[in-house]
């Protein structure tokens, strides 16, 4: 891998290089085509194949019953903040929230344009560090759906145990889908932005049950109608092409690697590198409670700011970028998506040991 240095972007990630690889070749000439996979009707035969495809393999790695509709939407997470409460919640109706970050805070944000908002449970006052178990918080009998952030890309804090309720559960996860197996019947709808562990920008996916379709009061814009997507397979208008064609690669690539179950494998190995490192110092601290650690975006502080400062400029001399923390928790976060390779790990936590015996 010629020119390659290790990413721990938040993302956009990391991607598999083989199929950056067939990516780059795809762009130029699709498939013997004479046509670049980028300069392609999305109505072509080829097109529609592609799309096809990514569906299917999506449906295949994640075990999506035949009840929910799988959309390939645009104008990121961001967008599905405001289209899940204009799509489940009619005016005067309630929605239940779960407060553990900032993504959690856009969407509660946007859901009160549409609703009330119940926030169950929050996490802010201890800065986010950790996330709730059920027993924590009550859902008010009326709620009509609740929302939860399953990986809380800037903090570090992931849910092990989903919520448990029987209302349509909602869950973003943009920064941890198919890290590992799921039961996507115990879910409503499911989003990601694919950016981080399915593919470049542009595409976010919505997994949604059918019942959940075509159910909302409000007067909907017609592009932010999940039936309008769903009554088109996502063609309604010009979809993200490129980035479906991508997430497909990416899902093959997973398939090849023996799908979820053994990408969980990995990725636990990968953090477990980096906690036990963390939990073996007290010059490395990290920000996340232990029973809320994400095995996707690893936080940590060092002594003093400046050693911090040191620690991710050093980093960088060696190879190792994208180690910044997000402002909001300082210090640093190793974002350890499914692509990221186990050797960048292992290069991290050696220059951690290092990094220590140099300057504790
Ligand atoms: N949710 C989570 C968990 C995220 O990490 C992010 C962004 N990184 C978003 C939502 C927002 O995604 P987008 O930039 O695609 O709108």
């Amino acid at each position: 891998m010629p020119d390659r240095i290790y990413n721990f972007s938040a993302g956009p990630a990391t991607l598999p290089y083989e199929v950056l690889t067939q990516a780059a070749k795809d762009i130029v000439n699709f498939n013997n085509t004479g046509i670049g996979l980028i300069e392609m009707s999305h109505r072509s035969k080829e097109f529609m194949a592609v799309a096809a495809e990514a569906e299917s393999l999506l449906r295949e790695v994640m075990g999506i019953p035949n009840n929910y509709k799988v959309l390939f939407l645009q104008g990121g997470a961001s967008t599905q903040f405001a289209m899940v409460p204009m799509n489940l919640l009619s005016p005067g109706q309630t929605a239940t929230y779960l407060n553990t970050g900032t993504w959690s805070k856009n969407a509660i944000k946007e859901a009160k344009l549409f609703g009330n908002v119940d926030v169950a449970y929050s996490s802010e006052s201890s800065n986010f560090n950790h996330v709730p178990a059920s027993k924590d918080y009550e859902i008010a009998p009326e709620s009509q759906y609740l929302y939860f952030v399953s990986n809380n890309t800037i903090f570090g804090t992931q849910f092990h145990n989903f919520p448990e309720t029987d209302k349509p559960l909602v869950a973003d996860m943009s920064s941890d889908i198919m890290w590992r197996p799921i039961d996507v019947s115990k879910f409503g709808l499911i989003f990601a932005g694919a950016q981080k562990n399915m593919g470049p920008a542009g595409v976010t996916v919505v997994i949604i049950r059918d019942d959940l379709i075509g159910r909302s009061k409000n007067y909907l814009p017609t592009m932010f109608d999940y039936k309008t997507h769903a009554d088109k397979d996502s063609m309604f208008n010009t979809p993200p092409c490129f980035a479906i064609y991508v997430v497909g690669l990416v899902l093959k690539w997973l398939k090849n690697l023996g799908g979820l179950a053994a990408i969980e494998k990995i990725n636990r190995e990968k953090a477990a590198l980096l906690y036990e490192k963390i939990d073996s110092t007290d010059f490395y601290r990290g920000h996340a409670r232990t029973d809320s650690r994400s095995m996707m975006n690893i936080t940590f502080n060092l002594p003093t700011p400046e050693l911090e400062a040191q620690f991710i400029k050093e980093a960088t001399a060696k190879g190792m970028s994208g180690l910044k923390g997000h402002r909001s928790v300082g210090g640093c976060r190793a974002s350890i998506y499914n692509a990221f390779p186990r050797e960048g790990v292992a290069k991290l936590v050696e220059f951690m040991t290092e990094f220590e015996n140099r300057n504790r």
